[in-house]
């Protein structure tokens, strides 16, 4: 992973790359800025020569220096107005990949006067720590970026700066480790794999684990997740990592992800052309399973409990069909009328699981579960709805804090009344028509009045390549940070 350190900008620079970030509308360089350029060649001065500075705009030249090669790059942050840590890591992430292009083994980038009266730089040195980290991921075994270690140079003192740094670290290793999670192929990454691997993870970071498998899960009354599991070799797991519960004072948070390690559709089979994408179908429980662990690294003053089904969705002679009718963990019964919409049912089992061993006082759900959300809101945003306008509120303010953006849609009675059942209490499918919200509803039922958040990261969790800066394709770990931030909001209400 890419070391991201921070020191004053006096004196040389020695790194191979100087990125000097400008504001749209700059005619010339800071005094600052123009002596860092100075000392490096001199070469931004005159790359300024008509550079508009849009966000994410670049220039670049490359001198020899002795016998090293070495880049300036003027790199545009937009309008100044518009200045916020989405935004610089944004446009953070592009002058990285410009530099791995390159291969520069090392950049310096000057901060003051991108954050100067717009951003506070600890803000600001957490997201270029994040953009870099992020825009350096490489998949599995794909050659390392050439690019491993960026220094920011900044007037504030490096205590002040360090923190932040460090948050944005730990930050950057979860991601990663949850991208590498998510963009692993089924036949590797099967249910117990996954939960093997996530456990031996978190009881480093203090986490106490719990494994359940298929005879606990028959047992816990969960026969969503053992009726979605059937059909499949790789038998169902459903992990458990709790934090903090010996401070029963605390409040008491449940993250519940969604783990279909693969997601055939089932009898009611997918059509082929995306069905490869469908072993990201697991981000939402890898996401909750990241931010509990981050929770514990912060040592947030709050109990989290994240529960994360993990099954296989196949055809096979043991799979659930459509008509089946299947009892959850809340006792209500559901007809299956695809066998598509299989994370609703987990997810069902799962929040009636939170719900009955830990009475939580709130009970976020994550998940990859509707291709309607991606129709209504495309790759960049999440789906929220729930039964807590407080919480969907706290939760969309982590959205803006760490550039992960929720869209609240509509969720009343009149959406349960959509999946109402003719043999039993509900049908596992509502029909096309608002299919994010009548999802949702479904789990829904089994919070019944706890405080309960629902967030649909179908489109978000897949970048196919439309995403910003600093996201590279694949997997992109969406979800992590809004968690962390939401629970940072808990933390501070108290
Ligand atoms: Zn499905």
């Amino acid at each position: 992973m890419i070391h991201v350190g921070v020191r004053p900008p006096t004196g040389s620079v020695t790194e191979n790359a100087l990125v000097l970030g400008v504001y749209r509308g700059t005619r010339r360089l800071s005094v600052v800025a123009s002596r860092l350029d100075r000392s490096f060649g001199g070469v931004a001065a005159l790359l300024m020569d008509g550079f508009k500075a849009d966000r994410g705009e670049t220039r670049i030249a490359s001198l020899k220096r002795g016998r090293r090669l070495v880049h300036t790059v003027l790199l545009g942050l937009g309008d100044r107005t518009q200045a916020n840590a989405e935004n610089l890591a944004d446009a953070a992430g592009v002058a990285a990949r410009l530099l791995i292009t390159h291969r520069a083994p090392s950049v310096a980038v000057y901060l003051d006067d991108t954050v100067a009266g717009t951003l506070d730089a600890g803000a600001a040195a957490h997201a270029m720590a994040k953009a870099f980290g992020l825009a350096t991921y490489r998949v599995g075994k794909s050659p390392a970026a050439s690019l491993t270690r960026a220094t920011l140079l900044c007037a504030q003192p490096a205590r002040s700066i360090s923190p932040h740094l460090r948050r944005a670290q730990q930050l950057v290793a979860w991601m990663t480790r949850v991208r590498d999670w998510v963009n692993q192929p089924a036949n590797v990454l099967t249910p117990s794999v996954f939960t093997d691997d996530a456990r031996s993870a978190l009881v480093k970071h203090g986490l106490r684990c719990r494994v359940l498998t298929e005879r606990a899960i028959a047992q816990e009354g969960m026969n969503g997740v053992l009726a979605v599991g059937g059909g499949s070799r790789q038998a169902p797991r459903f992990l458990i990592a709790e934090y903090g519960m010996a401070n029963t004072r605390r409040p008491l948070v449940c993250l519940v992800g969604k783990g279909v390690m693969f997601d055939s559709g089932g009898i009611s089979i997918k059509p082929w052309e995306h069905m490869h994408e469908m072993k990201s179908d697991m981000a939402g429980a890898a996401s909750v399973l990241a931010a509990t662990s981050l929770a514990a690294q912060s040592k947030l003053p709050l109990r989290v409990v994240a529960l994360a089904p993990c099954v296989e969705n196949m055809p096979g002679g043991g799979a659930f069909r459509p008509g089946d009718v299947i009892t959850l963990a809340s006792g209500k019964t559901v007809e299956v009328l695809s066998t598509d919409a299989e994370g609703r049912l987990i997810l069902a089992d799962a929040v009636a699981y939170a719900k009955s061993h830990y009475r939580p006082d709130v009970i976020v759900d994550m998940a990859t579960l509707t291709g309607g959300v991606l129709i209504a809101l495309g790759t960049r945003i999440a789906g929220i709805m729930g039964n807590s306008p407080r919480d969907i509120d706290d939760m969309r303010a982590a959205g803006d804090r760490s550039g992960e953006p929720v869209w609240p849609l509509p969720l009343d009675d009149r959406f349960e009344a959509m999946i109402k059942g003719d043999v039993s209490d509900y049908k596992n499918y509502g029909g096309r028509n608002a299919s994010p919200i009548t999802a949702g509803a479904l789990i829904g039922t089994s919070a019944g009045t706890t405080r309960w958040v629902h967030i649909d990261i179908a489109g978000s969790s897949w970048n196919d390549g439309t995403g910003p800066g600093y996201q590279t394709r694949g997997a992109t770990a969406s979800g992590v940070d809004l968690l962390l931030r939401y629970l940072e909001i808990l933390a501070a209400r108290g």
